[in-house]
């Protein structure tokens, strides 16, 4: 099987953690929360902000590195017009679920991110 390009393993247990060594994203493969559908779910997180995400019925890690294989550099980019000059500005709590927000310096399309999970941040 081919080595994973670009991803660096940095957590093994209780959570699988991998950091892009050229973007600095985070990829996590850890427990959902109980009312999630899947009992494990992946995500790459660009400043927090999951750019990418699947449910796992079992901890697959093959499964998960087979993903970030096909993903060597993920990139935040703006629904509206494409255009991968996307910033994340500021974030709302409410307990433990996070909001962020990101917002396109091209078009200025604005949008609320997924709802980030505790175990994300
Ligand atoms: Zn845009």
């Amino acid at each position: 099987m081919p080595r994973i390009t670009n991803w660096r393993l940095e957590n093994r247990t209780p959570t699988l953690e991998y950091r892009n060594t050229e973007t600095g994203a985070r990829a996590v493969l850890h427990r959902a929360p109980d009312s999630y559908r899947y009992k494990w779910r992946g995500a790459i997180l660009v400043d927090g902000y999951p750019v990418w995400s699947r449910g796992y019925e079992t901890k697959g890690a093959t499964a998960f590195r087979n993903a970030l294989r096909d993903r060597p550099a993920p990139e935040l980019s703006c629904p509206e017009c494409l255009n991968g000059d996307v910033v994340v500005r500021g974030k709302t709590a409410d307990r433990e679920k996070v909001q962020r927000w990101f917002e396109c310096r091209n078009c200025g399309y604005e949008a609320a991110s997924e709802i980030v999970y505790g175990a994300e941040r």
